[in-house]
């Protein structure tokens, strides 16, 4: 079978791709990356046939796309596209001949300047660019999008006694506190609802936490970066606590919602709520020489973890890596490519 992942490069997306190559997928993996460096992937013969049309074959920086084209399995059967989210059509010849479609390209910053050009615009317009694109095409059975809980629980109601997949983030709520992530994923996701029911496309989304575990590519992603914030001599951890979820996991739950004929709507994938002072007590616990900080940057009480339902995700057959064994293979990680000092 031909299976399309949109933002290969990423942390979940590279993970993602190596799961379904070792299951024996053809991969049609897009990156946008603009620079023009290679050849080499296509002298290695990692690329093997030039495709035609707009998302043409990518010739981008091999820097990025090493640890893809070096993957078990690549160089039969992963093919790279250059394509961008916000260029209309640019995914049509990536996803066409596809039986699945996985979406899991979108930016994920914390710090912008601009929310609306480098948050809001690549989420919605890349998100409805992709299902439009599986529209024109007639191989495509099912699309999966990687959502978030971020377009789960950010509204006001209590979290008791667990959040679960019927919640919605309020867009209100977001704007008003200028969560302009969060904001990106819970438009994306809710303009994909509307798309797929409009057109009748079969659509499920997976409503990750923070996602941490072995990194495969080369950069530092956001989530990673929030263990390694704790790590590299910071004197005080914020007053916050995060869903967790190991990105093996994640991808899995990708792969199993396209294969498991009865997968549908959403799937939220937290394996714990847990405020960063007892990740950092885990830290320390598993690495004890490590310099880590002392104490919360204030003195208010810590913010309340909660409980995320784990049912949904079960009936995917996912049974979530514990926290401690998603740190430990995160900090292996940061310190095997060099991002811990
Ligand atoms: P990464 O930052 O590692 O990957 C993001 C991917 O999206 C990259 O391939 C990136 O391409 C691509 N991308 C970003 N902006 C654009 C753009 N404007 N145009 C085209 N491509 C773009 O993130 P993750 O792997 O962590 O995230 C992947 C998905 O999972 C996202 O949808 C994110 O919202 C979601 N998610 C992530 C969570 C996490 O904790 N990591 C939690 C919940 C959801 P490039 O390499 O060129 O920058």
């Amino acid at each position: 079978k031909v299976v399309c992942v949109t933002g290969a490069t990423g942390f979940i997306a590279s993970r993602l791709v190596m799961i379904l190559l070792n299951r024996g997928y053809t991969v049609k993996a897009s990156v946008r990356d603009p620079s023009t460096v290679l050849i080499e992937n296509l002298q290695r013969g990692a690329i093997k046939a030039v495709y035609p049309g707009r998302g043409s074959l990518w010739n981008g920086d091999p820097k990025k796309t090493q640890h893809l084209v070096s993957l078990r399995g690549a160089k039969e059967r992963l093919h790279l596209f250059k394509a961008d989210l916000l260029e209309e059509g640019s995914f049509d010849s990536v996803v066409d001949g596809c039986d699945g479609v996985f979406h899991t390209a979108s930016p994920f910053y914390l710090d912008t300047k601009d929310p609306q050009a480098e948050l809001i615009d690549p989420a919605v317009k890349g998100t409805l660019n992709v299902l439009n694109s599986c529209t024109k095409s007639s191989s495509v059975k099912r699309v999966v999008v990687t959502s978030s809980m971020a377009a789960v629980y950010n509204n006001v109601k209590p979290r008791t006694p667990a959040v679960d997949e019927t919640w919605f983030s309020d867009p209100e709520f977001c704007k008003d506190s200028k969560m302009w992530y969060a904001l990106s994923k819970t438009m994306a996701e809710e303009a994909a609802w509307n798309f797929a029911k409009e057109k009748g496309l079969d659509m499920v989304t997976i409503n990750p936490s923070m996602v941490i575990g072995p990194l495969l590519q080369p950069t530092l992603n956001t989530s990673a970066a929030a263990i390694l914030s704790l790590i590299n001599g910071a004197k005080t951890f914020p007053n916050m606590s995060y869903g967790w979820v190991n990105v093996k996991d994640v991808a899995n739950a990708h792969t199993q919602a396209f294969e498991v004929p009865s997968a549908n709507g959403r799937y939220c994938m937290v394996e714990s709520v847990t405020h960063l002072s007892e990740v950092v007590s885990i830290l320390r616990e598993l690495y004890p020489n490590l310099q880590l900080p002392e104490r919360c940057e204030d003195e208010n009480p810590h913010v309340p973890t909660f409980k995320v339902s784990k049912e949904k995700t079960r009936s995917l057959g996912i049974d979530y890596i514990r926290l401690k064994v998603s740190i430990k293979e995160t900090v292996e990680s940061l310190r095997e490519k060099g991002f811990i000092h």
